[in-house]
């Protein structure tokens, strides 16, 4: 018999592969996004016009191509982003197969714009079902255009099989959505048939996921957050309450790349078990960071299937950290008892003592308001009996002369009332404290002391932690950074990037990123209230940021402590809101009442 096997010619290869990579335009959509994301690129901007059918283009300010890297682009398995199979085992870039521009060519109109840096000029080039029809020099800025048009024009079996044009603009419209959240230092413009779908600011994760879904959503969003030696979490849940029955809010991306995974989606699904009802599906956002030796990305062409190594692992963490956070945000009924404790510290970090209650340095006679004399003496405050001795509690609407009198008893007995007050005794009745306007002014107390004493105390954090700034909160971050150093964070911007190493003692380190978006939230959203200079501003917004909030249960160690320390502070009476922060009932009220 004749030899029957011949090697295709590649624009057959090419269409062939298109068939796998580009199943409609969404699929062009997402290949261009990703490589102006690779490409560095801080502002993309994506037109299409009927859905993509007649024309998809994306333009990006990356780093351009030069001439002949441009005409390479288009060859199959013409990739710059990996030399050698090793490099498979450490992909920190979008693409890798190198065949997404040439699939796209192979059954399309394209035609590219693009100039480097170092180029005085640029290239445009025109290429249709993988051929090249023209080449020739191009006045344009440094990035990349690169423009699809009418699709498929060549494989008619795939044209006519899309769907309507306002279930491909769906499918569009998610795809953009999967890199827009991934990507919130990128600012990103979308234009259909000419006007403006969507405008996204450069900003944060939190921030970014409003921008796409609604201003709205904020407030629906729990964070969570987990490091281990197999991965890091970091994102959001949305409060079950919220929970949709469309699946259109559930992300899970790996090192910024959307990915879906039935698995991991079970974990959380398994944590929100009991919370929603059925139908309903649990919204989450959540970044995993994990080292790309254990994963394979590369089971898939379009790469949105990822393959981990530790699995199982991953899945017990995803469940515990969300059913954790689900319970300390009191949407649970009861706090997750389960949990494994292996699963909430690092190894290394476990070796290290935890940190205690806020222990709080205070000298007793700092006055905020009177910058004048000092003294040096600190109220001693590790023993009940001398709780309230040497205090000097200024005058206030509340009569407090029995008060002044309390004296504590021998043993103290102190409890949690309605996760929201502590109950403590004193020798002539009860003190009813309000845990969350107690811990604020202790921290507030705290944060001034060292502002103003400059007796900074701060501690390295484990995991430096990084902030995306917007240009408010870059402007925000300018002004109080002295402040802020002088408070004992170590923080280092480059651009619009924050860098934190170092907090002060008072703050875990799980609290550092929701802190800084509390105080460098745009000053027109947060409410105002007095405050008598720029430190005392900030010192409020951490100490309302930090404290330990209603509905959270606190052992008697941990209530103790916050008692303690809420008596050893300047003015314990109010919080730094001029609320009250606790009541007293004596025996003669107690008489009274049952008499
Ligand atoms: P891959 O992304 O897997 O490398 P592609 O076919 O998508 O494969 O792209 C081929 C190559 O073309 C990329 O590796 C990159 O060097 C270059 N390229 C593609 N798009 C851009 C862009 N927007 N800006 C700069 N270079 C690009
Ligand atoms: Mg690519």
């Amino acid at each position: 018999m004749a030899d029957i096997i011949s090697l295709l010619p590649d624009h057959v290869a090419n269409q062939i592969a298109a068939g796998e990579v580009i199943q409609r335009p969404a699929s062009v959509v997402k290949e261009l996004l990703e490589n102006a994301i690779d490409a560095g690129a801080h502002q993309i901007q994506l037109l299409i016009k009927d859905a993509g059918k007649t024309m998809i283009q994306v333009i990006d300010n990356g780093t351009g191509m030069s001439i002949t890297d441009v005409r390479l682009a288009f060859e199959r398995h013409a990739t710059s982003k990996i030399k050698s199979a090793d490099d498979l085992f450490s992909i920190s870039s979008k693409g890798f197969r190198g065949e997404a521009l040439a699939s796209i060519a192979a059954i399309a109109h394209v035609e590219v714009h693009t100039k480097t840096e170092g180029d005085e000029i640029g290239t445009c080039l025109k290429i249709s079902g993988s051929e090249v029809n023209d080449q020739e020099v191009s006045v344009v800025p440094k990035g990349t255009s690169i423009a699809v048009k009418n699709l498929f024009f060549n494989v008619p079996a795939r044209r006519n099989f899309l769907k309507s044009d306002k279930v491909e603009l769906r499918h569009i419209i998610d795809e953009f959505h999967r890199v827009v959240l991934s990507h919130p230092e990128v600012k990103f413009l979308f234009f259909q048939n000419g006007s403006e779908l969507f405008s996204i600011p450069v900003s944060n994760f939190r921030k970014r996921i409003a921008n796409v879904f609604g201003n709205k959503i904020e407030e629906k969003l729990i964070p969570v957050e987990e490091m281990t030696s197999v991965a890091g979490l970091e994102g959001f849940v949305v409060k079950p309450e919220f929970a949709k029955k469309s699946r259109g809010q559930q992300f899970f991306f790996v090192n910024r790349r959307f990915i879906k995974s039935p698995f991991l989606h079970h974990a959380i699904c398994n944590a929100f078990e009991g919370l929603i009802r059925d139908q309903y599906h649990p919204g989450y956002f959540l970044h995993i960071q994990i080292d790309p030796k254990t994963i394979d990305i590369n089971i898939h062409p379009t790469k949105t299937e990822v393959k981990f190594e530790e699995e199982q692992h991953l899945y017990a963490i995803i469940k515990s950290m969300v059913k954790h956070s689900l319970g300390m945000f009191q949407v649970t009924p009861v706090l997750d008892f389960d949990r494994d404790p292996g699963l909430d510290t690092p190894y290394s970090l476990q070796q290290k003592n935890p940190k205690q209650m806020p222990s709080v340095e205070i000298d007793s006679s700092f006055n905020p308001f009177n910058q004048g004399g000092k003294s040096q003496n600190k109220v001693a405050k590790s023993s009940w009996e001398t709780l309230y001795s040497g205090l000097d509690i200024p005058a206030s609407p509340i009569n407090t002369d029995e008060e002044l009198k309390l004296a504590i008893e021998q043993t103290p007995k102190v409890f949690q009332l309605f996760k929201k007050y502590i109950v403590t005794t004193t020798r002539s009745g009860l003190l009813i404290i309000n845990q969350h306007r107690a811990h604020k002014r202790v921290l507030y107390e705290a944060f001034l002391t060292s502002i103003t004493k400059k007796n900074i105390n701060s501690q390295q954090l484990m995991f430096p932690k990084e902030i995306l700034l917007s240009n408010d909160q870059i402007a925000l971050f300018k002004e109080y950074d002295e402040n802020l150093s002088a408070m004992g964070f170590i923080v280092k911007r480059q651009k619009n990037k924050l860098t934190i190493t170092g907090v002060p003692s008072i703050c875990e380190d799980s609290q550092v990123g929701q802190l800084f978006e509390d105080v460098l939230a745009s000053t027109e959203s947060s409410e105002h209230f007095d405050s008598f200079s720029q430190g005392d501003y900030i010192a409020k917004l951490m100490a309302r940021s930090l404290s330990i909030a209603t509905n959270k249960s606190l052992s008697t160690l941990e209530q103790q402590a916050l008692v303690d320390d809420l008596f050893a502070c300047k003015e314990p009476l109010t919080c730094p809101f001029n609320r009250k922060i606790f009541i007293t009932l004596d025996k003669e009220e107690l008489d009274k009442k049952l008499n």
